[in-house]
């Protein structure tokens, strides 16, 4: 049987090989593109989000006054043996005159900006308080910070849907492992874990006036794991569930690394006494009326919370 293929025009073979090549360079070329792109965007995102902190930081300032021993002392105090502590580097402290139940840190450039909300000086006792100023501190010592807006940034890349959900639940999931370090220095810089808990319970439920409230208030939280729904919107969430956190606070607070950190960090306020504030103490501004506020009863932690000692 007579076979063959010579009949084959002689530039076909030439032009798939250019063909070929052409393909390669064009991916080569439009991937080298996307990918410069996405760095111009991220630095565009970047100087975006540094311009949004900024001007996020003057409106804040103007409802906003800046802790000092002269306005509040007790605060001011408090703030000073965190900053002993954790060593978070050059932080000012605002109280933001805002009617959430929030703090926050912000800022690029030092120094970094610590943002209280004013119902937390009622809400939370004065070692409370240590708790939620020590997280925010931890954000700052860990980087969290800046890294936020650079990361940031990145998550907002304009990619297909796809791409930008993966992006973002990434971002999220980076978010609660930075909320779990950063209530690690919330208990550092407490000192006590039954503090840090009241703190997280209080985060949620504020309107806890006793240890009937707080038991109460803890079974609430206590049971948001439970649900599916709760477990599958946390993968969307900045925060984990704060059954999670307590849990992770618990476990950490057993641990010798935390024994040794503590010990470390105690050691740094040298001769001042960390219970300088009255702890159960609420903080008072001095433009405010020092009404007797109701205190929680002064039990010995393992009373107070004996939910704690569940394994
Ligand atoms: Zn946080």
């Amino acid at each position: 049987m007579y076979r063959s293929r010579a009949y084959r025009y002689a530039n076909e073979q030439v032009v798939l090989v250019l063909t070929l090549l052409l393909v390669l360079a064009v991916i080569i070329f439009t991937s080298t593109v996307t990918f410069c792109l996405s760095g111009v965007f991220i630095i565009a995102m970047f100087v975006l989000s540094a311009l949004l902190i900024r001007s996020h930081h003057q409106a804040l300032m103007r409802s906003a006054f800046r802790v000092d021993r002269a306005r509040s002392p007790e605060l001011a105090d408090l703030v000073t043996q965190c900053g002993l502590k954790l060593q978070p580097g050059p932080v000012d402290v605002f109280v933001v005159n805002q009617k959430q139940l929030n703090a926050y840190t912000f800022g690029i450039s030092s120094p970094k900006v610590l943002a209280l909300y004013q119902p937390l000086l009622k809400v939370m006792n004065a070692r409370e308080l240590s708790f939620i100023i020590g997280h925010e501190m931890g954000h700052v010592a860990l980087g969290h910070t800046w890294l936020n807006t650079i990361l940031g940034g990145m998550a907002g890349i304009p990619v297909s849907f796809g791409a930008a959900v993966l992006l973002y639940t990434a971002f999220r999931w980076w978010n609660r492992m930075c909320e779990y370090s950063a209530d690690r220095a919330g208990l550092l810089a407490c000192g006590d874990l039954n503090v840090a808990v009241s703190a997280l319970v209080k985060l949620v439920k504020p309107e806890i006036r006793d240890q009937r409230d707080f038991e109460r208030a803890l079974a609430l939280v206590d049971a948001e794991d439970d649900s599916a729904a709760n477990r599958l919107a946390e993968a969307f969430q900045s925060h984990p569930l704060v059954i999670r956190r307590i849990n992770a606070l618990r476990d950490y607070a057993r641990t010798p690394e935390y024994q040794a950190l503590q010990a470390g960090m105690n050691r740094n306020l040298g001769g001042r006494s960390q219970a300088s504030p009255p702890p159960t103490g609420v903080i008072h501004l001095k433009s405010e009326s020092a009404a007797p506020q109701e205190r929680p009863p002064d039990l010995p932690p393992e009373e107070r919370w004996p939910w704690l000692k569940r394994q």
